[in-house]
């Protein structure tokens, strides 16, 4: 019998099993459907000894120096902070927007202050910012909306801008300065030895059992548990018994090239032409040195397995109610983006995951003592 059968070993399944197992010395069953454990973080040494990452580029980006602290348990950080440039109008520029993106655009040498009289004059007011094309048009005006975002969304979502949450293109930030990083966290790190070998080292634990390539739906009644975990998506756990949550799919071309380099920098964004929306080349975010370099060029698309929540008022409705039922049922909590249906990055995960872990062991009477640092409120 095992206190907890923990279904997904991505970052929610995977925090959640170490801390059953290390911090109250419960069995664990974590399982996966997948052949490997990391979820969408996991990352492979490719046929020509690259390290890619299999679902995408990830970059670890935080605020909250518990989280940092509870990851650095399992790895050694590599600094690395993420550069992205988008091809518009046959031009590499940086993305976010910022001064440089403006003046080689435009052939422009504007100051900060000048560029902030220039977006002003451009800006379209906004009533009431609701939706991913409110945000942008509110802040940088049309034409850089067409530009950088609108062909770009459409693409990533299937979705016209102005059918998605503001919170989307909200997560890419407007700058007037020459900050050109993707991410303004005050911790910006690779794991050093990559994400599956940090995964490797948490779920390693004698309480812990680790079965692949297991669907949830093909044990549940055969393996004796106490508990479950689940973090995968919470409509098929429910029997789709609201009907289906949207969640978008990407699909990935990966390919190796017989040249050391092939862009400057890890990401390139294409929101106007290609049919893919970004390729990412890995050595720049990893610092591998080899002959060779493997790319990844990213489609989206609407079937296939789930990626990406779909940030809108009617699947907020529809995720409300499986929520509802969720809260009802007795013995199982939902952890994780698929599972709480929310466009969480990693680090957002790792803390509602370590907010999951405190919340079962107040529940759970007769529990072992929470370290110290885990009774901080963990702001991811
Ligand atoms: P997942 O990683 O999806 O893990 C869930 C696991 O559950 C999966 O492995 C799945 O196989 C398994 N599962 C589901 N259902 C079942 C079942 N019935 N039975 C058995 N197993 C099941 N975040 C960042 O912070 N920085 C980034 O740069 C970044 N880039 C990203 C790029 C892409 C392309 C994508 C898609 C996401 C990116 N993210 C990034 C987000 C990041 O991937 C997630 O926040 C994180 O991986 C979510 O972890 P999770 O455990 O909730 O889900
Ligand atoms: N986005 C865009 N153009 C870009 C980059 C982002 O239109 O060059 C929009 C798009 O809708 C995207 C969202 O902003 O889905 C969030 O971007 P982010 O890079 O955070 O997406 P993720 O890495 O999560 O796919």
């Amino acid at each position: 019998m095992f206190d907890w059968l923990v279904v997904g070993a991505g970052f929610a399944g995977s925090v959640l099993a170490e801390r059953l197992a290390s911090q109250r010395n419960e069995r664990v069953l974590l399982i996966d459907r997948r052949p490997h454990i990391g979820g969408n973080a996991f990352d492979r040494y490719d046929a020509a000894g690259v390290l890619i990452h299999q679902y995408g580029p990830h970059i670890f980006h935080t605020n909250s120096k518990a989280i940092f602290e509870h990851l650095s348990q399992f790895t050694e950080w590599r600094l690395y902070e993420h550069r992205v440039l988008a091809e518009v109008d046959g031009m590499k520029v940086p993305i976010p927007i910022n001064l440089t993106t403006i003046n080689k655009l435009y052939g422009l040498s504007l100051t900060s202050t000048e560029m902030e009289g220039w977006l002003a004059a451009r800006a379209e007011p906004v009533e009431e910012i609701r939706t991913a094309r409110d945000v942008v048009v509110g802040t940088v005006g049309r034409e850089l909306y067409e530009k950088f975002f609108c062909g770009y969304t459409r693409k990533q979502w299937g979705l016209d801008p102005s059918e998605l949450d503001k919170a989307v293109t909200a997560r890419v930030p407007t700058r007037t300065n020459t900050d050109d990083r993707y991410f303004s966290d005050a911790h910006q790190f690779m794991p050093a030895e990559g994400y599956t070998k940090m995964f490797n080292r948490m779920v390693n634990h004698p309480n812990i059992e680790v079965m692949l390539e297991t669907d949830y739906r093909d044990v549940c009644d055969l393996i004796p548990h106490k508990r479950l975990i689940f973090t995968g998506p919470i409509d098929e756990y429910f029997g789709y018994r609201f009907g289906k949550l949207p969640y978008r799919s990407l699909s990935f071309e990966h390919v190796t090239l017989d040249k050391e380099w092939h862009q400057p920098v890890a990401v390139v964004n294409y929101p106007q032409t290609n049919a893919y929306t970004r390729v990412t080349e890995y050595k720049h975010m990893t610092g591998q040195r080899h002959p060779k370099t493997s790319l990844t060029y990213e489609y989206s698309c609407e079937e296939g397995d789930p990626y990406y929540p779909i940030p809108r008022p009617q699947n907020a409705e529809l995720f409300k109610r499986y929520e509802r039922l969720a809260l009802s049922t007795q013995n199982v909590w939902f952890v994780g983006r698929l599972a709480t249906y929310r466009y969480y990055n990693m680090d957002q995960v790792v803390g509602q995951a370590l907010a999951t872990f405190r919340r079962i062991n107040e529940q759970l009477s007769g529990s072992k003592p929470i370290a110290a640092w885990e009774r901080l409120e963990l702001s991811a």
